[in-house]
């Protein structure tokens, strides 16, 4: 059987972060299917078809990874794509309350559903997709924090 794992965010946008996850899950993973959640409650830079078209184009070096858009449950999701794994980062304390609440929702809603956590890449450990568009914004420079197509993106949005 294959061992298909989802990997939910808002990807507003796709860091190094969020891609140093994503190949290191490819590897454990047969398929991770890395999905734009779209009912986030902050508002987007990004829409989600831009924020998916992004992270397609920054793992399209990675054979065992698709990118899709979902407006609804995480493990909605992972049943309809027969997931054994949510796949998620952990960057420092201040995550794991957050990821230990909606684990433990998750559990409640598909008690067949595991997640797993990874840790994150020191060097990007204070990197998130807030901070990247902070600085975006006043122009800083994101050469090793970011995909280059995200980088482009981001000039486009802020010019
Ligand atoms: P969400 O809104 O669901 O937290 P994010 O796009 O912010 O979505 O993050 C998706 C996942 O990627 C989360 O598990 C988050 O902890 C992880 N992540 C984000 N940035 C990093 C990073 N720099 N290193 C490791 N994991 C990260």
């Amino acid at each position: 059987m294959k061992r298909i794992a989802i990997c939910p965010g808002s990807f507003d946008p796709i860091t190094n972060g969020h891609l140093d996850i994503i190949r290191r899950g490819s590897k454990i993973f047969d398929m991770v299917y890395v999905v734009v959640m779209n009912n986030a409650v902050k508002s987007p830079l990004f829409t989600a078809e831009e924020r998916q078209q992004l992270i397609i184009e920054a793992t399209s070096d990675i054979p065992n990874v698709k990118v899709d858009v979902h407006s609804g449950l995480t493990v909605e999701y992972a049943r309809m794509i027969n997931a054994c794994a949510i796949l998620r980062g952990l960057r420092a304390v201040s995550d794991f309350e957050y990821e230990m609440q909606i684990t433990s929702m998750n559990k409640v809603l598909e008690d067949n559903l595991e997640t797993v956590f990874m840790m994150t890449n020191n060097q990007y450990s204070f990197l998130s997709s807030s901070i990247v568009k902070d600085v975006a914004k006043y122009g800083g420079d994101l050469t090793d924090l970011i995909p280059p197509n995200v980088r482009k993106a981001l000039i486009s949005k802020f010019i």
